[in-house]
């Protein structure tokens, strides 16, 4: 049975390791270069920063095991941060600095639990997919390859794993209900801002939840485990502001989220101490609560799956766990795994 699994995020790539290992034979097709997805780090050859997500909790035995496998190959690793909190914290919130929450990180970066997941799998990076065809009782993908060439292959099987809005679109024309239902799940974007540092910021956290004004979160993206570099910051701009400001240029929405991280914080930020700036607009960054969603979705008379961390709590355990979840539920449909007919 041949799957194809759109989306080298967290939930893609567990979902294509669990098919695989069953000896189905699976293809990964990713837009970006690099694979993570949200998991993602920037790279310059003086810094470098985390600016999707900034660490990862493991509250399932399942996924501590799976960061236990990362650990070992030196690809994740505990971030013992001095977190604060930054404006009132959410009276339903205990105070991280007294919470013995365990966060981890990807090591050197972010992607890295990423990459270790992809090893063996047979992944097309720079192929973003474009069109889903119903044919001959499966599917036909067009995608746009890395050379730029238009190019076709037929799958018994789809999985998407992608974000709520980006799966819906794909499948529109194939899968309109399937589409539609998806749709309800609309995503919140975010503004990041990394600021480099060649002498660096006097401050005495190295991380804080901001409930005030226009940021959400700032990090010392520096303070984690195996980072290289020149000392680097990162700045996530709050929902309502991100949304708010969404069409600001990358330069307008950097200068707009300095000024806020040096109100805040009372650093004065100035050409001696920040020395590049770069910032990225996450159009899908986190979903809203959705308690009565499935963990994956299955549509066995299609053949297609849908994953992501939207239908699972927003975070990268969840993401692990929906991908997991599809790739069983594919597994123990008993109609599933007869190959088309008319193949
Ligand atoms: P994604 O990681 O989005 O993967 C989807 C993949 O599909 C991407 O690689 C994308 O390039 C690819 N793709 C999309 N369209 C196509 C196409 N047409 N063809 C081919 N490929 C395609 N979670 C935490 O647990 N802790 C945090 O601190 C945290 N902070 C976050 C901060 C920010 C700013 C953001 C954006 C997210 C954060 N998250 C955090 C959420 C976390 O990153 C996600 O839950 C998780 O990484 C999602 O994984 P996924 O596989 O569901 O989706
Ligand atoms: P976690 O266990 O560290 O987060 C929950 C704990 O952090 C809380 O118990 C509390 O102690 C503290 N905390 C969280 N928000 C706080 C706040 N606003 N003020 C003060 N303290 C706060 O980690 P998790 O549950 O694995 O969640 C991962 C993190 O990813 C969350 O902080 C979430 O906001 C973030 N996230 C961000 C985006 C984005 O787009 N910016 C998207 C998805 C997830």
């Amino acid at each position: 049975m041949k799957v194809a699994v759109i989306g080298a995020g967290l939930s893609g790539l567990g979902c294509a390791k669990i098919l695989q290992q069953a000896g189905l034979e699976i293809t990964v097709f990713e837009k970006s270069r690099g694979l993570g997805g949200r998991m993602s780090t920037r790279r310059t050859e003086s810094w470098q920063c985390d600016h999707g997500a900034q660490y990862f909790t493991a509250r399932s035995a399942q996924f501590r095991d799976e960061v236990d496998s990362w650990i070992r190959a030196g690809a994740a690793a505990e971030w013992q941060a001095t977190i604060i909190s930054i404006g009132e914290r959410p009276a339903d919130l205990p105070d991280a600095r007294k919470s013995e929450t365990r966060r981890f990180v990807g090591t050197p970066g972010m992607s890295a639990p990423a990459r270790f997941m992809a090893q063996g799998l047979n992944i097309k990076s720079q192929c973003r997919v474009q069109t889903l065809q119903r044919r001959g009782g499966g599917w036909l993908l067009g995608y746009q390859s890395a050379n730029g060439a238009t190019e076709t292959a037929q799958f018994d099987w789809v999985v998407c794993a992608m974000p709520a809005p980006q799966s819906s679109e794909l499948l529109s024309s194939s899968a309109p209900d399937v589409s539609a239902a998806i749709q309800r799940f609309g995503m919140q974007p975010c503004w990041a801002v990394m600021l480099a540092c060649d002498n660096p910021l006097e401050a005495s956290f190295d991380a804080a939840f901001v409930n005030e004004g226009a940021l959400s979160w700032i990090a010392r993206d520096t303070s984690k485990p195996s980072r290289k570099g020149a000392e680097c910051w990162l700045l996530h701009a709050s929902e309502q502001w991100s949304l708010d400001n969404l069409e600001l240029t990358a330069e307008q929405a950097t200068t707009n989220l300095l000024a806020e991280f040096a109100r805040l914080t009372g650093i004065e930020l100035n050409a001696f101490n920040v020395t590049q700036t770069s910032a990225h607009r996450w159009r899908y960054a986190r979903n809203g609560d959705a308690p009565d969603a499935p963990v994956s979705r299955l549509e066995s008379g299609l053949k297609l799956g849908i994953c992501g961390d939207w239908l699972n709590g927003g975070r990268v355990e969840g993401a692990w766990q929906s991908g997991r979840h599809l790739a069983q539920s594919i597994l123990n449909c008993a109609t599933c795994h007869h190959p088309n007919p008319d193949r």
